[in-house]
């Protein structure tokens, strides 16, 4: 077991003059080192969504998307900017990541080292000037998982940070596969979570054109890893990990009857895991970020409101949809649940003092 020094409780404290309501903590919100996306852009050419380039894209798609990263870059600048649109939301704290591709998978592994670990320097600054708005989950280079586990320690023990945020695909490994084994039992050692959040698909040649990189695949990628976990003996193997997937976990918890008749008719399918498909959601954590109070009344019904904590997605469509008001104004949840979404589930996983 690896001891770490205690870590003090980041204080949450509700903005003066708020009205009454509950607590908020946004779990997915993210703030990046433009060093890092114009590392990114000019030696990867990649854009905003990770796997697209620029060459698969159509001109007014690329500009368009220089638009919105102009929108979000400015947010993860001015801070002061940041926590005036969170306050006018009704967010008091928020777990601030940086984007997954953060730790550019598809460079050497010293790279993605350098790179996440400048990434994972301006969380830990930004919680440090601002501990009453936010924690920070830090990131690592998944390519070289020696590496990862480096990084994974210095963010918990040194920055303080409260997990990591990685990406759902490393570059031709899938998150079950024996070599990163050795990260998911350091980090159950720790016992500080994961988030999971895909960087864009791996094929934009059919994906590119209407967003759908976004739309349709990313909640492909999200089922795709909570699957590789389960299949792979992950979630059997480490029955203390704690795993975060973004979006509502992709269409997994809401597409399940398939995967678990598999598993009935098919013996030979099951890989390593020792229960069906569904029986392990109750293992995983959820975001909130899928837009549908419908989806979120069956995901609360399906695995339980302990397992579902509230996310943005800030700065990403922050004037068209307020992550907050989502789960307030959900008309089918009690109070309790609400509140339980809204910041206790967080402040539970993330070391959050309320
Ligand atoms: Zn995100």
């Amino acid at each position: 077991m690896v001891k770490t020094k205690p870590r003090a409780p980041a204080i949450g404290r509700p903005n003066i003059g708020r009205a009454k309501r509950p607590f908020a903590i946004d779990v997915h919100a993210h703030i990046s080192d433009p060093m890092v996306g114009k590392f990114i852009r000019e030696t990867a050419g990649r854009t905003g969504g990770g796997f697209v380039t620029t060459s698969g894209v159509s001109k007014a798609m690329i500009i368009a998307q220089k638009r919105h990263m102009d929108y979000v870059r400015e947010r993860q600048r001015d801070i002061p900017l940041r926590l005036r649109e969170l306050d006018a939301m009704g967010i008091d704290m928020q777990v601030i990541s940086s984007s997954p591709a953060a730790g550019c998978y598809w460079a050497e592994g010293k790279t993605g080292l350098e790179m996440a670990a400048h990434n994972n320097d301006l969380v830990a600054e930004t919680v440090a000037k601002y501990p009453d708005r936010f924690v920070g989950v830090g990131t690592v280079p998944m390519q070289d998982v020696t590496l990862a586990v480096k990084e994974l320690r210095r963010c918990v023990r040194e920055l303080d940070l409260r997990g990591v945020i990685i990406g759902s695909y490393v570059e031709g490994i899938e998150l079950g596969d024996k070599k990163l084994w050795k990260f998911w039992k350091e980090l159950e050692a720790l016992d500080v979570p994961c988030f999971i959040h895909p960087d864009g698909f791996t094929h934009p040649q059919r994906l590119g054109k209407y967003y759908m990189w976004n739309t349709i695949a990313q909640p492909l990628e999200e089922a795709l890893a909570m699957s590789s976990f389960i299949y792979e003996g992950v979630m059997d193997a480490f029955p203390k990990l704690k795993i975060l997937i973004c979006h509502g976990g992709g269409y997994l918890p809401f597409y399940n009857g398939r995967a678990d008749m598999g598993y009935i008719a098919r013996p030979e399918t099951r890989g390593k895991a020792a229960h069906k498909p569904s029986d392990y959601f109750k293992r995983f954590f959820y975001d909130t970020v899928f837009y549908d109070d419908k989806m979120l009344e069956f995901l609360v019904e399906r695995v339980g409101d302990s397992q579902i904590m509230m996310g943005t997605d800030f700065p990403h469509f922050a004037q068209q949809w307020n992550g907050a008001e989502f789960i307030s104004k959900a008309k089918r949840l009690s109070q309790q649940t609400k509140e339980r979404i809204l910041s206790k589930n967080a402040a539970k996983l993330f070391g959050i003092r309320l």
